[in-house]
């Protein structure tokens, strides 16, 4: 079942989706080749501790940091430790928060100094995909109308969407239903309505869509090594259109 959320808890993910807007902007500011991500790790818990909220990644499924750091061929769930940012790298940073029995989840990829143009056109790609679905998060749509518009924009710029992990609706838990699939699966998805939030995030590989789980259980990377990128906003569904949620 999806649940509807009232304008009034609009309201608190709107707050909550401002923190992780914040928390993001300020990590991209430290971003530099020499640091380490656990760097990032610990300043963003200090970030998210400011704001009065809670990092929602720390101890979920026994995850042990407050954000995911997924460098070049990491896909997602990269866990922050004393590898050192080098020129040329790209990350993703993903924060999750809640705040005031709400959750909000957002991810982007940066460029850590000088990258090469196929890094920066998959960061470009992957965000735009992004953009393409929120626009069709709009009330009388179905669900995969949004799965269609990151699908067909990726695959037209030569790069692949992961199927293995897919967005997911969001609220007073990290992760309700629906299920938001980056590719198309059979069928329409769910009619969507007005008070619905989704988590949307591409997963953006430049080889094959394919993807495997390292040995540290969590950190997943691309099947061929190839590079990827994440691009996440909390959305919520309006009687006008979409509300990005994670923004300032
Ligand atoms: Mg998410």
């Amino acid at each position: 079942m999806i649940i509807i959320k009232s304008a009034q808890e609009i309201e608190l993910m709107r707050q909550a989706g401002r923190i992780a807007a914040q928390v993001l902007l300020d990590l991209s500011r430290a971003i530099r080749p020499g640091i380490t991500t656990a760097y990032l790790d610990n300043l963003a818990r200090r970030l998210i501790k400011s704001h009065q909220a809670k990092a929602a990644f720390l101890g979920y499924h026994g995850f042990p940091a407050s954000i995911c750091t997924s460098l070049n061929n990491e896909v997602v769930h990269g866990i922050p430790g004393l590898r050192r940012l080098a020129e040329g790298d790209i990350i993703s940073i993903d924060v999750g928060v809640s705040y005031k029995g709400y959750f909000s989840d957002a991810a982007c990829t940066f460029p850590v100094g000088k990258i090469s143009p196929l890094a920066q056109k998959l960061i470009d790609v992957t965000r735009g995909s992004l953009l393409r679905g929120i626009k069709k998060a709009v009330p009388g749509n179905h669900l995969y109308d949004i799965s269609s518009a990151i699908q067909t924009y990726v695959e037209k710029h030569g790069f692949s969407v992961v199927r293995n992990y897919v967005g997911h609706g969001i609220g007073s838990a990290m992760h309700e239903e629906p299920q938001v699939p980056n590719f198309v699966p059979p069928g329409k998805g769910p009619l969507l309505g007005e008070g619905m939030v989704l988590a949307i995030e591409p997963m953006v590989n430049t080889g094959t869509w394919k993807v495997r789980t390292l040995e540290d259980q969590w950190t997943v990377v691309t099947g061929d090594n190839g590079l990827s990128a994440h691009f996440e906003h909390t959305v919520a569904i309006l009687k006008d259109g979409p509300e990005i949620l994670t923004t300032l």
